[in-house]
C-alpha cells in the first residue's frame, strides 16, 4: 500500500520535544517558537513572522489586520482550501470568486481587475502546489486600486517568485506547517507581516488582544488589553518538532523534488502521447515540489483512474471542490464572469502520493500503475 500522505519526521523531532519540557516552558513564545521565526525571517528575507496555531488562522489575523468589515468584498479563486474564504467571511465580507488559470491552477491574473468594485479591499491570491501567481501584475492591480494582498502560501513554504520568498511579496503572507505540507508540527502556521505599521497590532492580536508581547520584551511595565484578538500562538512542544524540519530544509526539499521529477520525467511519454496533462512551472517560478498531480481528460476518466490506482494500493485523491458551488460558498460568494476552467479543470486533477520518506521504488509503482491505466508500457 502507498499512502498519499506521511507526516515528515527528519531525525531530531524528539530530542527538540524533550528540550521544549527540560526549559519547562511549553506553552507559547518559547525558544523553539522565536528560533522558527527567526529562521524563516533570515531564510526568506522576512521582516517579522510570527508562528501560529495554523495557516487558517495566520489568515484570520490578515483579515483582521487588513480591517476586512461587513460588505467588503475580496476577490479570491474559487479553486482554493476553504479557510482562504473562511478567513474574510469570518469578518462579514463578500467573497468575490475569479477563475483560474488551467496552466498552473492559480488566479488568472488577467481577470482580478474588472471583479473590482468600490467595495473591493483586498485580493487573496493561493500559490498552488507551490508555484507562485503572477504576482508583478498583481501587485500592481492593487496598488493602483489601494488593495491589501493576502497570500495564501500555505503550499509554497519555502518556493520563491522571481527571488522572493512566496509570502513575502505581499502584504500578509500565510504558510501552513499541518502535516500534509513540506515543513510540519502537526497543527500550524505562520503569518508574515510585510510591512512595519502592522507589526505590533499583529502581537497583539495574537495574544488575545493584549500588549503582552511588549511586556515580555521589557517595554512596558504591565500589560493589558489593548485590542480585539484570540489565541493564535502555538505551544513550544509543537515548535519544536518544526525547528528539528526547518534546520533540514534543504534535505526535505531536495527529496521532495527529486520525487517530482522523477514523476515528470516518467510520465512524460503520456503527455506526448496526449493521455494526460502535467504540471507547469512559469519562468522566474521556483517550486517546492509540493504537490505532483496529473490531468486526465474529464472527471469520468479521473474517477476510473482514481479507483484503478486505489485497488493496486496506490492512495491518489483528487482536489477541491470548487468554493463556489460549496454550500456556504454560494451563500457567502458570487463566481464573477464566467467559470471557463475553476470546475472543468479541478475534476481532472488527480494528486499523486508525495512525502518526504516515499521510496523511488514506490514512485515507480505509482509510474506504472498510470501506465497500466491509459493501457500502455513503461519505458526503463
Ligand atoms: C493546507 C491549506 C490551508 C490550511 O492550512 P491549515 O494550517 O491546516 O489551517 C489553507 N490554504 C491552502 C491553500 C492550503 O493548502
Amino acid at each position: 500500500m502507498i499512502n498519499f500522505n506521511v507526516p515528515p519526521f527528519v531525525g531530531n523531532e524528539m530530542e527538540y520535544i524533550r528540550q521544549a519540557i527540560a526549559a519547562e516552558k511549553i506553552c507559547g513564545d518559547g525558544g523553539f517558537t522565536r528560533r522558527c521565526n527567526e529562521w524563516m525571517e533570515q531564510h526568506f528575507k522576512a521582516r517579522k513572522v510570527l508562528l501560529t496555531t495554523s495557516c487558517t488562522h495566520a489568515l484570520e489575523m490578515a483579515a483582521l489586520l487588513a480591517d476586512i468589515k461587513e460588505g467588503d468584498e475580496v476577490i479570491l479563486p474559487s479553486y482554493t482550501f476553504v479557510s482562504t474564504g473562511d478567513a474574510f467571511a469570518l469578518r462579514g465580507a463578500k467573497l468575490v470568486f475569479v477563475d483560474i488559470r488551467p496552466d498552473t491552477m492559480n488566479i488568472d491574473e488577467k481577470l482580478i481587475e474588472a471583479a473590482i468594485t468600490d467595495r473591493t479591499r483586498a485580493i487573496a491570491v493561493v500559490h498552488y502546489a507551490g508555484v507562485a501567481c503572477e504576482m508583478d501584475t498583481i501587485m500592481e492591480i492593487a496598488r493602483r486600486h489601494h488593495l491589501l494582498v493576502v497570500e495564501d502560501a500555505a503550499q509554497g513554504v519555502n518556493a520563491f517568485y522571481k527571488g522572493r520568498a512566496l509570502g513575502t511579496i505581499g502584504d500578509f503572507g500565510c504558510y501552513s506547517f499541518h502535516e500534509t505540507k513540506n515543513y510540519s508540527m502537526g497543527e500550524g502556521g505562520a503569518l508574515l507581516i510585510n510591512r512595519e505599521q502592522d507589526v505590533e497590532r499583529a502581537e497583539i492580536i495574537r495574544e488575545k488582544g493584549t500588549n503582552r508581547s511588549k511586556f515580555f520584551r521589557g517595554q512596558i511595565d504591565k500589560y493589558t488589553w489593548v485590542d480585539i484578538g484570540s489565541s493564535y500562538l502555538p505551544s513550544d512542544m509543537n515548535a519544536a518538532y518544526l525547528y528539528a524540519q526547518l534546520e533540514h530544509a534543504d534535505e526535505i526539499n531536495d527529496r521532495r523534488l527529486a520525487v517530482w521529477h522523477q514523476y515528470d520525467e516518467g510520465l512524460r511519454p503520456l503527455r506526448d502521447a496526449g493521455l494526460i496533462e502535467q504540471p507547469f512551472v512559469p519562468e522566474g517560478c521556483v517550486h517546492n515540489a509540493h504537490m505532483y498531480y496529473i490531468k486526465a481528460k474529464d472527471l469520468e476518466e479521473r474517477t476510473r483512474l482514481l479507483a484503478f490506482l486505489k485497488q493496486r494500493g496506490i492512495l491518489s485523491v483528487f482536489h477541491y471542490i470548487p468554493l463556489h458551488s460549496a454550500p456556504a460558498g454560494q451563500k457567502i460568494g458570487r463566481f464573477f464572469g464566467e467559470d471557463r476552467y475553476t470546475t472543468k479543470e479541478s475534476e481532472r486533477l488527480a494528486r499523486l502520493p508525495m512525502y518526504y520518506s516515499i521510496t523511488d521504488e514506490d514512485v515507480r509503482t505509482v509510474i506504472d500503475g498510470i501506465y497500466a491505466f491509459y493501457g500502455r508500457k513503461a519505458e526503463g
